[in-house]
């Protein structure tokens, strides 16, 4: 079957397009990106008026919990979190139970993935069994099962020695090592910034530094074998100054920031909601601010959401014994349209680098483009829309976000993968012919 979308903005910046297009899409893939295209045989179905065609959004880190943690999220129920977010796919951390160090919880994934039919799941794999940190994972097992990448995220790579021989492995694939980076011993049992905030509180503080402190090792190692390290969830300035002194020496270097990193500081934690409570922490408006620079001017290359579902009993303990973590899959498109798009520190075709164009590079996947014969994954954005975060329509199964009430401007229209249109926004006038006709 084909579909013509008609007259939306295309925002294509892989293919150096900004203007009024029309898409053809022939069954799962692009067929052609053109003015005024001929319907021909083709389903003609009209783009709302001011939305934006853009590339399918990759979310580059995400928690889906299953196998393992099924009351917090299941893959079909993060899969509809992405699609109603904008996400056309993820790719999930191996933090799961039993831990995906091994091609049978790939495949496990996959399959509820694909019985799901939402967005597309990319599994990271784990670098060490079980992620602690001692013997390295049967990476290339992994990735014959369809990993994508290595990390031990929720922990960093435990060793210098370790972080070496992976990088060095996975070089040979061309594939990234995600570093959660942050120095144990300096994180301690720390679950806030160290900071102004932090020690008013009471609230046990951790320092930029423990994360810096890692990401300048692993920059060091990456360095030394000419692996690919990619920097989780960085928080830091400090990190930052690292990563872009790394690429100025011709280091494989890259590294995303979460959408609560370039929203919010330290100063929440004045009201104890556990739902300020990540880690990395949020830091001080000084870091805050150094993350939006990098995402402007390139040092940063994808945003990211670390989508960390947690169950409401858990998250309603005192400040101290909550999880660390928020879900991000439902929010981060508004998020980076308003506080970065539409407060003009990145324009909307940065804005589509660094939710698509850039995560596929990374990862090495399909997608961040339009070009003829790519999958039809396509994120249609309602730039102007006024959004009000409402977690109790959230399709994840958790609702631990700081954002619940916000107002923010610019969200969601359209999410189409493989040319499937999964999500259609309600509140978007016109946005309902894109799922054709019932
Ligand atoms: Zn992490």
């Amino acid at each position: 079957m084909k579909i013509l979308l008609k007259g939306g903005r295309v925002v294509d910046p892989a293919n150096g397009l900004d203007g009024t297009y029309d898409v053809l899409v022939d069954g799962e893939r692009i067929a052609a990106v053109g003015r005024d295209l001929p319907a021909g045989d083709a389903q003609v179905r009209e783009v709302p008026r001011g939305a934006v065609v853009s590339p399918g959004f990759i979310d580059m880190h995400v928690h889906l919990r299953e196998p393992g943690q099924e009351h917090k999220e299941t893959v079909a129920t993060g899969t509809a979190a992405a699609v109603a977010g904008g996400f056309t796919a993820v790719a999930c951390m191996p933090n799961t139970d039993p831990v995906n160090d091994q091609a049978s919880v790939t495949r496990l994934i996959l399959e509820r993935a694909s019985a799901a039919g939402l967005a597309r799941v990319y599994p990271i794999g784990a670098v060490s069994r079980g992620s602690k940190g001692e013997q390295m994972a049967e990476i290339a097992d992994l990735r014959e099962a369809g990993c994508v990448a290595v990390s031990d995220d929720g922990r960093p790579v435990a060793t210098a020695l370790l972080m070496r021989r992976v990088l060095e492995y996975t070089r040979m694939f061309g594939m990234p090592v995600i570093d959660h980076c942050e120095d144990p011993s300096l994180k301690g049992d720390g679950v806030a910034h160290e900071g102004y905030h932090a020690a008013r509180l009471g609230l046990r503080g951790i320092p930029g530094e423990a994360e810096a402190l890692m990401v300048e090792r692993d920059i060091t190692l990456a360095g030394m074998t000419g692996g690919h390290v990619h920097v989780a969830h960085m928080s830091a300035r400090d990190s930052l100054r690292a990563v872009r002194a790394g690429r100025a020496r011709g280091v494989r270097v890259t590294c995303e920031v979460t959408p609560h990193h370039f929203t919010l500081t330290d100063e929440v934690l004045e009201g104890y909601d556990t739902n300020v409570k990540m880690n990395p922490p949020l830091r001080a408006a000084e870091d805050r601010d150094a993350m939006i620079d990098g995402l402007a001017d390139g040092s940063v290359d994808a945003i990211a959401t670390d989508h960390a579902p947690h169950h409401y009993d858990e998250k309603m303990v005192e400040f101290d014994r909550a999880p660390f973590g928020i879900v991000g899959l439902e929010t981060a498109v508004s998020l980076t349209l308003d506080r970065l798009v539409h407060a003009g520190r990145i324009p909307l075709k940065r804005a589509v680098e660094l939710l698509s164009v850039n995560p596929a590079r990374i990862l090495g996947v399909a997608g961040g483009t339009l070009a003829p014969g790519g999958l039809a994954d396509i994120t249609v954005l309602a730039p102007d829309l006024a959004v009000t975060v409402a977690p109790a329509t959230f399709r994840s199964r958790s609702r631990n976000t700081p954002f619940g009430g916000w107002t923010l401007r610019g969200g969601v229209a359209a999410t189409i993968v493989g040319g499937r249109v999964l999500f259609v926004n309600p509140d978007v006038p016109g946005a309902a012919a894109l799922a054709g006709p019932r």
